[in-house]
C-alpha cells in the first residue's frame, strides 16, 4: 500500500529527505514549511523543474535522483490530511513551532517523528500533545542521518555522506494502533544506510553522546580567544587538539556516569546503549576513520569531516567565531543542559560539562546554570526534564509510562 507521509521543514535536511523520499516508489510525499516565504520559493522552483539531490557514495562516485513532492505547502491542515507519518526535519528549536501548528489535525494512529530529535524531543511532544500524545507513535533520532547543503533553493541539493548508524528512540502511545511497523517503514524510505538502531529507551537517547561533540570543541578553541580575527576559517575536526580532545573526553565521561547512575537507581532502565564518545566514534565511522588510536586521531582523520571549518562571520579584517550557530545556540539548550538537567537527576557531578554550559551560556546571552545548579531563568526554554517540571527519575518515568501505558 503507498504510504502517505509529510515533511516539515524547508532548510538542508528537509530538502535532502524530501528529495530521496519523493524518489521511491508508494511513497507519497507532502512538505509542510511555515517559514517565511518558504512553501511559495519551493513550489515556485518545482513549476520548471524536479528536485535532484546529487549523493556522494562512500566510494568516491556521485549518482543524481530526481523526483518531486506532491505538494509544498505552509497550511498545516492540508499538509497532514491524510499522512501516516510526519517527520520534522527542523534545527530543534523550531520544534515547538511545528508541533502547535500541527497538534489540533493530527489523526490517530500518526507516527510523528524527529530527524533528528535531539535531547528532550519525546518528552517536548509528550507535553505538547498531551493526551493526544496516548494516540499516536514517536520516533525521535539522535542525528541527521546525511550530511547536506542546498545548492539551489528547492530545486538542488547536496548529500555529502551517510552515517553509517544512527540510533532512535521509539514511544508507542498506549491508544495508538500503528497500521504498519514504524522502524521498518522509516528504514525503506531512508534506504539501507544509515542503519536504525532501536535504543533500548528514551532517556538512552537523550545521552547519546552525538550531539556533544560541538560545544566542547567550540569552548576549547575559543574560550581564551583574544578577539583578533583570523586570516583563514580554522578546520573543525582537523583542527582538534590535545586540549579540546581531553575536554570532549571528560564531558563523555561525566555522560556515561549519569547513564550508569540511572541504571543503578532503576535497574529496569537499560542504559547500555550510553557510550563513550571515543567508542561511539568508532561504531558510527566503521571505515571512515584512517586512525582510531585516540578520540584526537579519530577526529582529526575522519573522512566525513575533511574540510569541515569553524562557522565564521566575515568581516573586513578577517574572521571571527559564529556564536549564534548551532554548535552553540541548538547544541547547549537541546543537548548538553538536557544532559545536565539528567545528571543533577542522577545526582551526578558534572565539572566539565558546567564549565562549557558557563561558557556558551555567556557567549549567546542565556543563562542555564548557576555555579553548578541548574536554576537559571532561560532553563524553561532548553528541553531539560526540570522544564517540564520532572525532577526526579520516578516523575520522568511517571511522566513517559502516562502516555505509553
Ligand atoms: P537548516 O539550518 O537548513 O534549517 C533551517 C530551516 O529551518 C529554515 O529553512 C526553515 O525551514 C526552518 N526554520 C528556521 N527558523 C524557523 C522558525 N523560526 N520557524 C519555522 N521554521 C524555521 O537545518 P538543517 O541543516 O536542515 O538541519 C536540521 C537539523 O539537523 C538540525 O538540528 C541540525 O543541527 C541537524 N544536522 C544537520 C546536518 C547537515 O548537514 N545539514 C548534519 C548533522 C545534523
Amino acid at each position: 500500500a503507498k504510504m502517505k507521509i509529510l515533511i516539515c521543514g524547508g532548510g538542508n535536511g528537509a530538502h535532502c529527505f524530501t528529495a530521496l523520499a519523493s524518489a521511491c516508489q508508494n511513497v507519497e510525499v507532502n512538505v509542510l514549511t511555515i517559514y517565511k516565504d518558504e512553501a511559495e520559493r519551493w513550489t515556485d522552483a518545482l513549476k520548471s523543474s524536479e528536485l535532484i539531490v546529487s549523493i556522494s557514495k562512500p566510494d568516491g562516485s556521485v549518482t543524481e535522483t530526481h523526483s518531486k513532492p506532491s505538494l509544498v505547502t505552509k497550511d498545516p491542515q492540508v499538509a497532514v490530511d491524510g499522512v501516516h507519518i510526519i517527520f520534522i526535519v527542523v534545527p530543534a528549536y523550531v520544534h515547538q513551532f511545528y508541533l502547535q501548528v500541527l497538534s489540533p489535525y493530527i489523526k490517530p494512529n500518526t507516527l510523528i517523528v524527529g530527524l533528528p530529535g535531539h535531547a528532550g524531543f519525546e518528552l517536548q511532544c509528550l507535553h505538547m500533545l498531551h493526551r493526544e500524545s496516548r494516540k499516536c507513535a514517536i520516533v525521535g533520532f539522535e542525528s541527521l542521518p546525511w550530511a547536506c547543503r542546498i545548492i539551489e533553493y528547492g530545486k538542488r541539493v547536496q548529500l555529502l555522506g551517510f552515517k553509517d548508524i544512527l540510533h532512535a528512540s521509539f514511544l508507542l502511545g498506549a491508544n495508538c494502533n500503528l497500521q504498519f511497523p514504524a522502524i521498518e517503514t522509516i528504514q525503506s524510505i531512508l534506504g539501507p544506510i544509515p542503519s536504525i538502531k532501536v535504543a533500548a529507551n528514551v532517556l538512552a537517547v537523550a545521552l547519546m553522546t552525538g550531539s556533544i561533540m560541538h560545544p566542547p570543541i567550540m569552548y576549547g578553541k575559543w574560550k581564551n580567544w583574544d578577539k583578533t580575527p583570523l586570516d583563514v576559517k580554522p578546520l573543525f575536526y582537523q583542527g582538534v587538539d590535545e586540549e579540546q580532545a581531553n575536554i570532549a573526553t571528560s564531558l563523555s565521561d561525566e555522560v556515561v556516569k549519569t547513564a550508569k547512575q540511572i541504571q543503578e537507581m532503576c535497574p529496569d532502565l537499560d542504559m547500555s546503549d550510553v557510550v563513550h564518545l571515543s567508542d561511539w566514534f568508532k561504531a558510527h565511522y566503521q571505515d571512515g576513520i584512517a586512525d582510531n588510536s585516540s578520540l584526537m586521531m579519530s577526529m582529526r582523520t575522519n573522512r566525513a569531516y575533511e574540510g569541515l571549518v569553524h562557522p565564521m562571520k566575515a568581516l573586513d579584517n578577517g574572521y571571527v567565531p559564529d556564536f549564534a550557530y548551532r554548535y552553540t545556540t541548538e547544541d547547549v539548550p537541546f543537548g548538553l543542559v538536557v544532559l545536565k538537567g539528567l545528571a543533577v537527576i542522577a545526582g551526578v557531578a558534572t565539572p566539565t560539562m558546567d564549565k562549557i554550559i558557563q561558557w556558551a551560556q555567556s557567549i549567546i546571552g542565556k543563562e542555564y546554570i548557576i555555579g553548578t545548579d541548574l536554576v537559571g531563568k532561560d532553563v524553561k526554554f532548553s528541553r531539560a526534564p526540570q522544564s517540564f517540571g520532572l525532577n526526579t527519575l520516578e516523575q520522568v518515568q511517571d511522566f513517559i509510562s502516562s502516555h505509553i501505558c
